[in-house]
């Protein structure tokens, strides 16, 4: 998911439409914005599809206003569905409100049970209408506390943005999971996922929102309080190897940066004798350029991405992936044929795409096919709302290295270290890589991760 949110900006509506084209990348399945207008009354529109599907026939003009939300929908199986795209809106006697919410709450079955013995009814599968009646059950105290206790309820990799009409709140899990930044647009202010949609708006990047901390932002600027007085910096290591877009810096590390950091010590710990580097496009080419650099070996643009064509990975549908890889991608006969290639790529999930593209390069005359992975064997199920199939359907859940190399069909394998993947992220620390070690930043109130 990708969240935008803007305060304090006239037709507010229009650079969250323009900030939200650049989160694309984060979620296919739906978009949504709601802004509240000067009246305090809300607007909505939200439907299924990319962006430019959802909003046709000029209804940003109706989402007046200077402060809104959007969000842009992943694909995720077990929440599909118009309900389930966010914003959601909520009417309550205390002031009106609406959630976008980003990542997976670990223990939402337990604290929904809670909540539906005391009465709840939930319309929707999100953990945004889990927040909303925890914010709720606590009745007439300050907003803010109210927010406090209901996040203090929750476990798991999360940011919510929750707005009001004249307020806008944003709350990051207090591991720091996902990410989320403040940006200052004019005399406003922007919240969003990444800081890649700000330059688009005009905007400038102020910060990140630290691990566990809410950010206030209304007429009297930004105000911080913090929900958890525990907190530590697991940031996603998926979202600088994969997810994230290059131009975005995600709590001082730029994702470009850590890519081809990571690529230039895949070289050190994975050498291979080649004639050309290729990247698989567009996520691995940061990678593919740092190993280029650290091995001498040249950079070439072997294979090609046809535009228009969603992300494999987020794709909902086991055969929606499958016509998406054969439609994606293209090598380049001229440049691959008679040559011995290192084939980068920042990750293997289910491994279909590696299979085909290294086949497609020895079709293509390749004399040589190397993988290089620049993040560890995906071994484990991400449990903070990736969607990165079940250890069934990961390549290297129950395979060793050659057993992998073997069934993608490379002449080698190699995979970057979980200690290389933490050392390249500059900005944090201990960065969370539980699906590649199984070692989950959270509690996981579910039945013993299963280990291989
Ligand atoms: S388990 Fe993997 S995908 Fe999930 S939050 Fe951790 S590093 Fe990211």
């Amino acid at each position: 998911m990708g969240l935008l949110a803007v305060y304090g900006v006239p037709q507010a509506s229009t650079f969250i439409y323009y900030g939200l084209h650049n989160l694309q990348h984060r979620g296919q399945e739906g978009a949504g914005i709601l802004t509240f207008d000067d009246k305090g009354v809300p607007h909505r529109h939200r439907g299924q599809g990319l962006l430019s599907e959802v909003f046709t026939n000029g209804e940003l003009d109706h989402l007046r206003g200077s402060l809104g939300v959007g969000s842009v929908k992943y694909a995720n199986a077990s929440k599909s569905g118009l309900d389930n795209v966010e914003p959601l809106f909520f009417r309550h006697c205390s002031g009106d409100f609406a959630i976008a919410g980003e990542g997976n709450i670990v223990n939402s079955r337990q604290v929904a049970d809670f909540l539906e013995k005391r009465g709840s009814l939930f319309q929707t599968d999100t953990d945004s209408d889990l927040l909303a009646h925890l914010i709720k059950k606590h009745g007439n105290e300050d907003r803010i506390e109210r927010i406090i206790k209901a996040l203090n309820m929750l476990e798991g990799g999360f940011t919510f943005v929750i707005l009001t009409k004249n307020r806008i709140y944003a709350c990051r899990d207090k591991y720091g999971i996902k990410p989320l930044c403040i940006g200052k647009l004019g005399n406003g202010f922007v919240v969003s996922s990444e800081s890649c949609s700000l330059g688009i708006m005009g905007a400038t990047l102020l910060r990140d929102v630290e691990p566990g901390e809410i950010v206030s932002l209304d007429h009297h600027g930004i105000r911080s309080n913090r929900y958890s007085r525990f907190s530590r910096h697991r940031m996603c290591a998926m979202e600088y190897i994969y997810f994230a877009r290059p131009d975005s810096d995600i709590d001082g590390c730029n994702v470009h940066a850590y890519r081809e950091e990571a690529g230039r010590r895949l070289f050190r710990e994975c050498p291979v004798e080649a004639d050309l580097v290729v990247g698989v496009p567009e996520s691995s080419l940061s990678a593919a350029m740092g190993f280029s650099k650290e091995s001498g070996i040249p950079y070439e643009m072997g294979l090609v991405k046809h535009k228009y064509v969603g992300r494999t990975f987020i794709q909902p549908v086991q055969s929606l992936r499958e016509l998406g890889v054969k439609m994606k991608l293209s090598p380049v006969n001229s440049i691959v044929s008679g040559k011995r290639i290192v084939l980068v790529d920042d990750s293997i999930v289910r491994g279909t795409t590696s299979l085909k593209i290294v086949r497609m390069l020895r079709e293509a005359g390749a004399t040589e096919v190397h993988v290089r992975i620049a993040s560890p064997m995906m071994r484990f199920t991400c449990r903070y709302g990736v969607d990165t199939s079940t250890p069934e359907e990961l390549l290297c859940s129950r395979r060793s290295l050659e057993e992998a190399r073997e069934a993608i069909g490379a002449d080698t394998l190699g995979y970057l270290s979980p200690e290389s993947t933490r050392d390249s992220a500059f900005g944090c620390a201990d960065p969370c890589q539980a699906c590649f070690t199984g070692e989950y930043p959270t509690l996981l109130y579910e039945q013993e991760v299963e280990k291989n």
